[in-house]
């Protein structure tokens, strides 16, 4: 069969390790590459190396970006003193889709999990912190994720920036329990965000 063969498994290996794609899910997408004209199939390997060679983390927020920094942390009419925190790029495009945030962010890249090695220093809590004493701050959001790992997250930082005197909260609840930012509407992430509260 096929997906015996070394450079088709490989293939199906990596598509099947892409979230939310199941085993049929990337037997499909690898059938259909594999027997798509040469152009479309190629399409997909260029456009992956050249986005891979141009997008990189933006150097204030940490948001994916191909121009650094970023239009969110380069726009003049956002409110620089209110910096939503959230774990992945996924969380800013789930805000940001609600419109009405007017605020910046600051992507962590992941949560706390000491059984996994993930500490503070394998994420961008530094720079954070180093933003959240800018005099220009006024109040930092806590928008991790409702999992035991967000909420952890969100408990360590809040107590970091507490003894640095910035305002902090977290957002409300109503943001599906266990769940990711990108899974919850934008009516239900907009309350979430205004029915914040301070720490
Ligand atoms: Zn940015």
């Amino acid at each position: 069969m096929i997906f015996d063969a070394p450079a088709a498994a490989r293939l199906l290996d990596a598509l099947h390790r892409l979230p939310g794609i199941g085993r049929r899910t990337a037997e499909r997408m690898a059938l259909h590459l594999l027997s798509a004209p040469d152009a479309e199939a190629y399409e997909l390997s260029d456009a992956l190396r050249e986005a891979r060679s141009r997008v990189v983390r933006c150097s204030s927020c940490g948001m994916l970006t191909e121009q650094d920094p970023c239009s969110i942390c380069s726009d003049t009419r956002r409110d620089h003193g209110l910096i939503c925190v959230v774990e992945h790029p996924s969380g800013v495009i789930a805000i940001e889709k609600g419109g009405s945030y007017r605020g910046v962010f600051h992507v962590l890249h992941g949560a706390l999990n000491p059984l996994e090695g993930i500490g503070p220093d394998q994420l961008t809590v530094d720079k954070l912190l180093e933003r959240a004493g800018g005099e220009a701050v006024n109040e930092i959001i806590l928008a991790t994720n409702a999992t035991a790992e967000g909420e952890a997250t969100a408990m360590y930082l809040m107590r970091q920036m507490q003894t640095r005197g910035v305002a902090v909260s977290r957002i409300a609840h109503g943001v599906p329990m266990g769940g990711g930012l990108e899974y919850a509407d934008d009516v239900t992430l907009a309350h979430a965000l205004d029915g914040r509260t301070r720490l």
